[in-house]
């Protein structure tokens, strides 16, 4: 996604920031010259963008800083704190109560993904224990009310809606005043897309908030949206009480800064992230591992939290451990390729683990699974102590050749994923290097 050129220009201009053999004020005016061209590229508002530089400048305190220092640490630090504070308003973010009636209603501009959206949010506090159920107030659009019921219906969530009424604020209302009555926990209430020029349905929206009483209000919209998005999301939050952002198309082609705008203007935190159009495709959204990825430190936390979360093979203590020191052996890239299909979708997993994009052969869907089922034939031919202390192990001719017989592989296809392995550990290594300093309070690079 676009995202990740935004992210990789602003390490870039880190990057050489920190090449020059003379570090000066200078230096760092160009760099942060340079990270603000690429956030108003990605359709940063300017207002942030001029704010998020002044920052910059006032938290590195150039001048006082002592002749040792590490500048650029110092300056990366800043931009990523600035970043996290620029996407986490410091306001709580939706977390339904259990045992009582949450209602959370949904507004946004049409066809930025809401009603889908409404769907996996309803499906994802069931899936974690909750009573949820959707209610249809969308009387405006033709099929609003067909396409919601039939993606409860998928998902199993209790769905309520009109196929006659035009009346919004009466089938909302009774609609979130049946599931009270059935002691729901979560009660989405979808609503009709708008944009800020539709007066007439603003009107409504506003009725609806006093209608219902939701006890947050969710603004969704599409992450590719670019510089309206401002403006747009600035005239939801003017007319009703938003609670939460959820951004949604994060698979395409975001570019992302229409989606910071739009945090900058709701002051509300962004929650979720859409990833596609199946209902499991939401993603939980965390400020840090968002902007650790952007700025390609990776997401290990996010990574571990997903594992943990699919039910998979999860690593053991010791390996855990070993990993989080950023010492990748095969033995890893053997439990990662044998969870990657049950993972979710690849692109999501990719994102998230340094070093993923070089190990998931290119190609379709089919041609991928039959390449990672033969690197995984050849992985268990391995023996415990090749899969274990990979690094410390002497990978010579002769073990290659072994490798590719018990696999029934050429010697060139052993080598390949050897290298691969070795591109990975890599890019581990120096995650782990970042994780070291973080703990300490400090990014590296
Ligand atoms: P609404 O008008 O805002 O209610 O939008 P819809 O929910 O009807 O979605 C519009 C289109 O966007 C549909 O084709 C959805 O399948 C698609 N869509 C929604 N969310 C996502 C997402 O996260 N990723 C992708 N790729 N498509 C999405």
């Amino acid at each position: 996604m676009v995202l990740e050129a935004l992210g990789s220009r602003i390490a870039g201009a880190l990057r050489s920031m920190s090449a020059k053999t003379v570090m000066d004020e200078e230096t760092l005016d160009e760099a942060l010259k340079e990270i603000a061209r690429a956030l108003l590229e990605a359709d940063v508002n300017v207002k942030q963008v001029s704010l998020l530089r002044r920052n910059i400048k006032a938290a590195v305190r150039w001048s006082e800083l002592p002749p040792g220092a590490n500048k650029r640490r110092i300056v990366q630090k800043a931009v990523f704190d600035e970043l996290c504070r620029m996407l986490d308003p410091g306001e709580p973010p939706l977390s339904p109560e259990r045992q009582r009636a949450n209602v959370v209603m949904f507004v946004g501009l049409q066809g930025n993904g809401k009603t889908t959206t409404c769907v996996k949010v309803a499906y994802y506090y069931k899936r974690r224990g909750y009573r949820t159920c959707l209610v249809c107030a969308d009387t405006f659009r033709a099929g609003a009310f067909d396409q919601l019921r039939q993606n409860a219906a998928k998902v199993r969530v209790p769905f309520y809606g009109s196929y006659e009424s035009t009346d919004a604020v009466q089938v909302a209302r009774d609609g979130v005043e049946m599931f009270r009555q059935q002691a729901m926990e979560v009660i989405v209430v979808d609503t009709s897309g708008r944009h800020k020029q539709e007066a007439a349905l603003f009107e409504e929206m506003a009725q609806l908030e006093a209608a219902v009483q939701p006890d947050h209000i969710v603004f969704v919209m599409d992450g590719s949206m670019g510089q309206a998005a401002y403006d747009q999301a600035l005239a939801f939050r003017q007319r009703v009480r938003v609670g939460s952002v959820i951004l949604t198309k994060m698979d395409g082609h975001a570019r992302g800064g229409g989606a910071l705008s739009a945090v900058a203007a709701t002051h509300a935190p962004v929650v979720f992230l859409g990833t596609g159009e199946h209902m499991d495709e939401l993603e939980a959204f965390r400020v840090e591992s968002f902007v650790g990825r952007l700025l390609g430190m990776g997401d290990v936390q996010g990574l571990v939290k997903t594992i943990t979360e699919s039910n998979l093979q999860n690593p053991d203590e010791e390996q855990m451990q070993r990993l989080s020191q950023g010492v990748f052996t095969l033995r890893d890239m053997q439990l990662m390729y044998g969870n990657l299909t049950r993972l979710g979708p690849l692109s999501q997993v990719m994102s998230m683990m340094p070093g993923m994009a070089e190990m998931i052969p290119q190609g379709s869907d089919r041609e991928t699974q039959a390449r990672i089922q033969r690197i995984m034939v050849m992985l268990d031919s391995l023996t415990a102590a090749e899969l274990d202390q990979t690094p410390s192990i002497k990978w010579d001719e002769s073990r290659k050749r072994r490798i590719a017989r018990g696999s029934g592989r050429s010697l060139a296809e052993v080598e390949e994923v050897l290298a691969q392995y070795r591109t990975v550990s890599k890019v581990w290594g120096r995650m782990g290097k970042n994780m070291k300093n973080m703990a300490h309070g400090m990014p590296a690079g």
